[in-house]
This record gives C-alpha cells, sequence and structure tokens, in this order.
C-alpha cells in the first residue's frame, strides 16, 4: 500500500525507536486482517529516530497497551483521507489483560475467567503491580 495514503485507519506516531514491534505483538496486529506496516527508525526533528505504525482498517486500539509500551506515543485516527482525531497517550494507571501474572501460585492461574489487571505503583521506573498477587511485571 501506499503508506502515505490511509484512507480509514490508524496511525500510531511519535513511537519510541525500537519500540514498534514490541508494540505491534501486544497489540495483536499480526492477527489483524488488514494492511500494517511498521516504519522503523524513522527520522524525526524532535525525536532523532522514531518508529511509526500504520493501520490500514478503522479498528480499535486499546490505547492503555500503547501508554504502557511508551507513553510519549500519539495516535491518529483516519478517516476519509484526512486526520479526524489526534491524542496523546500518556501512562495508563491500570492495564487489564495486557500485561499476565507469572507468579504460578496467582489466582489468576487458576481461575481463568479472570481478568489480569495490574495497576501502576512507580510512575518514574513504569512499574506495575499484579492486583492479586502484587507479583511486579517484568
Ligand atoms: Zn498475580
Amino acid at each position: 500500500m501506499n503508506v502515505d495514503a490511509i484512507q480509514n485507519g490508524v496511525v500510531i506516531d511519535h513511537i519510541t525507536a525500537g519500540c514498534g514491534m514490541k508494540l505491534y505483538e501486544l497489540l495483536h496486529l499480526d492477527t489483524l486482517d488488514a494492511t500494517v506496516a511498521i516504519m522503523k527508525n524513522v527520522p524525526s526533528r524532535k525525536m532523532g529516530r522514531k518508529d511509526i505504525i500504520k493501520i490500514d482498517a478503522d479498528i480499535f486500539v486499546d490505547l492503555d497497551v500503547i501508554g504502557y509500551v511508551d507513553p510519549n506515543a500519539t495516535i491518529n485516527i483516519i478517516r476519509d483521507g484526512a486526520v479526524a482525531d489526534k491524542r496523546t497517550i500518556g501512562t495508563p494507571e491500570t492495564l487489564k489483560n495486557v500485561i499476565f501474572c507469572k507468579n504460578p501460585r496467582c489466582i489468576t492461574q487458576t481461575e481463568q475467567e479472570l481478568d489480569h489487571i495490574f495497576r501502576l505503583t512507580d510512575r518514574e521506573q513504569k512499574i506495575y503491580r499484579c492486583i492479586y498477587c502484587e507479583t511486579r511485571n517484568s
């Protein structure tokens, strides 16, 4: 596709260089039946280098996932070839089913229907802890 000309879709911009692939994985974009372009190490005046993800489909994107990977990323919703909405994201306070608790004794391991919820406990170091067992994200 012509990556500059999305008609209806989502552009995630200002991703810290090197974080694009992680975001791609956590957003499960590999399962998406649409054209997705990851551009890595794009020259940026503000950031030096950045990654950009362009999704050529009008999908719902979980902003908490983006905020978890890179709170400085921005999201542009494209409709009819123009930016319809533009947002900065920031660090989310809680994460629901974004990351999963790895503690084998955590209740989420036996209660399969429980949501995996993590709460931000240290904003500076971006530490999240499982609300059930306090295990931190790795
Ligand atoms: Zn846990």
